[in-house]
């Protein structure tokens, strides 16, 4: 048996046959639409299954990767190594006063959306945000002038050692879209939010707004990884692309939005080498433009073809 094979058989036994799947395409699990293929896919159902993947990753020192709703990253076109883990199947969300707790496999859109059925108010500027509850953690996810941290309480993670930790807002370091998960490689399974009484119609109203400036703003018929580089101290990342004439132009199928400059768009079947060309030649273009280093706020993740 190929040591693959052992690796197989012992995901199933932890997370079952029907959640673990083999050179599974990772453009199926991006919403970028763009991705090669991962050694191991897997879906545990509980946090025990969880933990027993981690144990087992260290045990076969296998590479190990944690995604979200893969909203926010590009993998390459050669794949992931090793094993992937998605939470998608740990998604609860249930309220206590004004508190949510939420898996983090939940859509924060979701947990958004729960918040507005229980008149509690705080998580409006997420409503639009299509990542998971872990991934709006790890990023420190914002938009609108909203940010997880201001209405964070505390999260419960497991360490790459397999170790269960409590951590509150303070021990994250949250700043802009960053958090100190991105160091430790934590993995978030429960989060605490911390919110409070509010009027349901202004909720549901502020929401509405927000919804509507993000339709009308963003290419969001187009698969993307929504904005591609951070905002770069005293400037706007979108304005300066735009300014630099690069709307409309890309590598491959992959083209600069000429709805909203700061998104790259999947046009045509784009490749991650496309996408990642773009994002180069957008970042050298600003340079020579305005003198600016763009700071990439996706992440690029795997191996080339
Ligand atoms: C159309 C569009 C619009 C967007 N608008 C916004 C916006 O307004 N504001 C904003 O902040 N972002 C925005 N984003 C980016 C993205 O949705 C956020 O960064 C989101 O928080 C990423 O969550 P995810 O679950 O998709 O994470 P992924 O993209 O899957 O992963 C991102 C990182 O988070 C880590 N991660 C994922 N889950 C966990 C976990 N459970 N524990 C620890 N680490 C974890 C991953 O390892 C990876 O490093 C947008 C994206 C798109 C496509």
């Amino acid at each position: 048996m190929y040591a693959n094979d052992v690796i197989y058989q012992e995901l199933v036994q932890i997370c079952g046959k029907e959640n673990v799947l083999r050179d599974e395409p990772m453009k199926y699990h991006t919403l970028v639409k763009i991705g090669g293929k991962a050694d191991f896919l897997v879906w545990p159902t509980t946090y025990e299954q969880v933990v027993d993947v981690i144990r087992l990753k260290e045990k076969f020192q296998i590479p190990f990767t944690l995604l979200g709703n893969g909203s926010n990253v590009i993998v390459r076109d050669g794949g992931i190594r090793g094993i992937v883990m998605q939470l998608k199947h740990l998604a609860e969300i249930k309220v206590e006063g004004e508190k949510i707790i939420a898996q983090s496999g939940a859509d924060i859109k979701a947990v958004s959306r729960f918040a507005l059925e229980h008149s509690l108010t705080g998580l409006e500027f997420a409503c639009g945000i299509p990542g998971s509850v872990g991934g709006a953690i790890m990023m420190n996810a914002g938009a609108y002038g909203g940010e997880v941290k201001d209405v964070l309480d505390h999260v419960k993670v497991v360490t790459q050692k397999g170790e269960l930790k409590t951590m509150y807002k303070d021990d994250l370091q949250l700043g802009y879209r960053t958090s100190i998960i991105s160091k430790t490689h934590d993995v978030v399974l429960e989060v605490v939010f911390q919110l409070e009484k509010g009027d349901p119609q202004k909720i549901k109203a502020k929401m509405d707004d927000l919804t509507f400036q993000r339709e009308s703003k963003q290419p969001l018929e187009y698969p993307s990884v929504g904005s591609v580089f951070k905002r770069p101290p005293g400037y706007f990342a979108g304005k300066l692309i735009q300014d630099s004439g690069l709307q409309g132009k890309g590598v491959g199928g992959a083209e600069v939005s000429t709805k909203h400059a700061g998104f790259i768009i999947n046009k045509n079947n784009a490749t991650a080498a496309d996408y990642i060309a773009t994002i180069e030649m957008v970042r050298k273009t600003v340079k020579e433009k305005f003198g600016v280093e763009l700071e990439l706020e996706v992440k690029i993740i795997g191996e080339d073809a």
